[in-house]
């Protein structure tokens, strides 16, 4: 007679394998043992663990890898667009009595914290949907980088703790962050503030609470009351890019002496003050000094082209015009032209650092040398006419250079 137990057994036995590859059961002990360490409440325990789930979507996102290079035009010109600005002017009035009270209390102007919630959300249009809880348990059960998800999954614990919040409410993006301003549970609960004094802190839904928590955020972060984060700036002609772009940081009195003007033409303050020479797009495309508060900046999310976006959209939405020199368009580099780029580069006697297909210092610093060989101005960039002069075809890279 069939024994109805064993049956049930093994098909335990078959589908235990699959279920297994795509929970987060194996976790729940050591974050259990973790959460009654740290004296969380036992409905984080025996309640809220347990029903955590795996989303293979997180795994996706995270292992992404970029296929191409991305520009400086078009990563710049979606995040600066004129609509951004228009809508960050009026926001701007809309919120004027509290942005002033920020800037008093936090000394960081308006526009700045304007120009991130529009640079994170634009504006709130779009907070992610994703269960954080979810999105944080799947990467914290995850090798890569366990640690910082794991310490970010129990910030998140104690915020349903503090916050007296309800698991479903918490929701973001597919790394964690969370409400108008993009936190993550590590940063709101460090830096997160209740701006409309309704005793919550609350950056789902409260535009004052989501602004308030910026400012002192980038005040935590250092910002330094009345200094702007750069300027755009113009060169002269044969600027000795091969050495300055090398060693970019100097004093804006020395910049002055080496000829840098204004975008517009007119002097630079000659000052002690410390300025990063940034050519985001080589030499066709415009250069900035960007000051202490560019790194202020980073500090928030670290990419150059994110804080020259930031800081640029705070200068246009506080009436600011266009740069003087608009991002080129540049043709996106695939991985595989770079890698062939790379080892054009190693036959040459150029590189040393491996054939990875990105473009790092290492690789922009062998295309410096090659273009000072070649007579071509030496902005470590890898303009078409980088790959004209290396005889790298269209065939040879598998993508078109323009
Ligand atoms: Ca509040």
């Amino acid at each position: 007679m069939y024994n109805w137990k064993s049956l049930l057994v093994c098909t335990a036995l078959i589908i235990s394998p699959a279920l297994h590859a795509n929970s987060l059961s194996e976790c729940y002990p050591d974050w259990q043992q973790k959460a009654r360490s740290l004296g969380l409440s036992k409905d984080i325990t025996e309640s809220v663990i347990p029903g955590l789930e795996h989303l293979p979507r997180v795994l996706e996102l995270d292992r992404r890898q970029p296929e191409f290079t991305v520009s400086f035009s078009s990563y710049f010109n979606t995040r600066v667009s004129e609509q951004r600005i228009e809508r960050g002017r009026a926001l701007i009035e809309e919120h004027r009595s509290l942005l002033n009270r920020l800037t008093q209390e936090y000394g960081v102007p308006a526009q700045y914290l304007i120009a991130f919630w529009g640079l994170e959300t634009n504006y709130g249009g779009y907070k992610g949907k994703m269960s954080t809880l979810n999105a944080l348990a799947t990467l914290a059960c995850d090798p890569r980088r366990k640690d910082f998800f794991t310490a970010q999954l129990f910030d998140a614990f104690s915020m349903l703790e503090e916050l007296k919040l309800e698991p479903s409410v918490m929701v973001g993006s597919w790394a964690g962050a969370v409400g108008h301003t993009q936190f993550m549970p590590g940063n709101y609960r460090r830096f997160a503030v209740d701006g409309d004094g309704d005793g919550k802190i609350d950056l789902w839904n409260s535009i004052p609470d989501a602004l308030t928590s910026a400012a002192n955020f980038l005040n935590n972060l250092g910002w330094h009351t009345g200094e702007r984060w750069g300027r755009e700036v113009r060169l002269p002609e044969n600027f000795p890019y091969l050495e300055l772009v090398e060693q970019r940081k100097r004093s804006l009195s020395e910049w002055q002496q080496l000829g840098l003007t204004t975008a517009q033409g007119n002097k630079l303050p000659a000052e002690d003050m410390q300025a990063t020479l940034v050519l985001p797009a080589g030499h066709t495309g415009p250069a900035f000094l960007v000051y202490r508060n560019f790194n202020v900046i980073m500090g928030w999310n670290r990419s150059e082209f994110y804080a020259l976006s930031v800081g640029h959209l705070a200068d246009r939405i506080n009436g600011a015009g266009r740069l003087a020199v608009e991002p080129p368009e540049q043709p996106r580099l695939s991985i595989a032209q770079v890698q062939v780029l790379q080892e054009r580069l190693k036959e040459l006697g150029l590189m040393d650092g491996e054939v990875d297909g990105i473009l790092g210092p290492a690789t922009r610093q062998s295309i410096r040398a090659f273009q000072q060989q070649q007579g071509i101005i030496p902005d470590g960039f890898p303009h078409p006419s980088l790959f004209k002069a290396l005889n790298i075809s269209q065939a040879d890279s598998g993508e078109p250079v323009h």
